[in-house]
């Protein structure tokens, strides 16, 4: 079931979804299921699980380092359709241009269709570590717009070189990514939400945003893209912060802005522990007052251990 047929569904209530990373390459799953488990007491309608990029490796051998291209987390597709036939609920799977060619997507593509998969998640991707700016993969899209297009294309029966007319075209409810602090590379907020309109445009259904740690920062950016014409869907993503070194990382990483107070509260903490509860505590203030405004689903980056999204979500809904 499409997510958007979801939040129909939910008439105004606000759903519980959250986000997992595939294991790194060869490490047991089951890791994985023990962090689910637990949050499907809160009946998650979907579930997504994210893509990671190719990335260079060394490998030793007999003293030269060889360098190689690997994906170390694999798997996205498989574990969706594992995810779906374990639980019974519906998954999302990250779909990425960077590191894939128009033609690999289009097997992705397939597959998911084939699997029953109803919604993806259309996204350009970082730059690679050792790259500055994101360089496209030949082949492949260089924005994520690009992905929309060929999606929203396989939706009517076309196909990269076929048109293929059938009574079972896939129908994939496309998520995009939202941006309340504005895309690191982009000029300005302003042109970031038009760069946004032009993916909605081309048949995006919903918006899922970036983390944010302040809620006035989410709701402003609706505001400004409800006055852009932006009219689908617009999906809170939130994290609890987790260990001290996120202070440091997550603005680095993500070009986002924590709040005096959270840094003081986190910066006060003892050790990692205290900082846990500081983010557990934040995030479900948080999530109140997003949940009291009406927000469609609230959306947990949960990265791994979901003790802190379980002890949120159990507050909250
Ligand atoms: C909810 C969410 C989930 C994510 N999941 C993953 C994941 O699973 N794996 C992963 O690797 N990354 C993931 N990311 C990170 C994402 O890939 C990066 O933020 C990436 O840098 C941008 O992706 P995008 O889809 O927003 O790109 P785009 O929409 O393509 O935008 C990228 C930049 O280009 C600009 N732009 C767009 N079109 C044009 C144009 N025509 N001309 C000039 N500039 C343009 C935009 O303003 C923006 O600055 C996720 C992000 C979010 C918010």
């Amino acid at each position: 079931m499409k997510v958007t047929d979801h939040i129909k569904d939910a008439k105004g209530k606000t759903l519980f979804s959250f986000e997992i990373i595939p294991p790194v390459k060869g490490r047991n799953i089951k890791e994985l299921y023990d962090n689910i488990d637990p949050l499907m007491e809160f009946n998650p309608p979907f579930i997504d699980v994210t893509t990671s990029r190719e990335e260079y490796i060394y490998i030793d051998r007999d003293g030269l380092l060889d360098k190689k291209l690997t994906r170390m987390r694999p798997g996205t597709v498989g574990i969706c359709a594992s995810i779906k036939h374990k639980y019974d609920v519906d998954t999302v799977p990250h779909v990425l241009c960077g590191g894939f060619t128009k033609e690999e997507t289009e097997y992705l593509l397939v597959d998911c269709h084939y699997l029953g998969i109803d919604n993806v998640m259309a996204l350009r991707g970082d730059a690679m570590r050792e790259e500055k700016y994101f360089e496209p993969t030949k082949g492949g899209h260089h924005y994520a717009l690009g992905l929309v297009r060929q999606i929203q294309d396989l939706n009517c029966g076309k196909y990269l070189h076929d048109v293929i007319e059938t009574d079972d075209c896939a129908h994939f409810c496309i998520g995009v990514a939202g941006y309340p602090e504005k895309h690191m590379e982009a000029p300005s907020l302003k042109s970031d939400l038009q760069r946004l309109k032009e993916k909605v445009d081309a048949g995006a259904d919903y918006v899922v945003t970036q983390m944010f740690f302040d809620n006035k920062k989410y709701f402003e950016f609706v505001e400004a893209a409800r006055e852009v014409g932006i009219d689908v869907p617009i999906i809170p993503g939130i994290k609890p912060i987790a260990v001290k070194r996120h202070l440091n990382l997550l603005p680095q990483v993500f070009k986002i802005d924590l709040p005096q107070d959270l840094v003081d509260a986190v910066d006060s903490c003892k050790d990692n522990k205290a900082v846990r509860q500081v983010g557990i505590e934040w995030c479900i203030e948080q999530s109140k007052e997003l949940k009291a405004a009406g927000v469609p689903v609230l959306h947990y980056y949960s990265m791994g251990k979901s003790d802190n999204i379980h002890a949120i979500a159990k507050s909250v809904f």
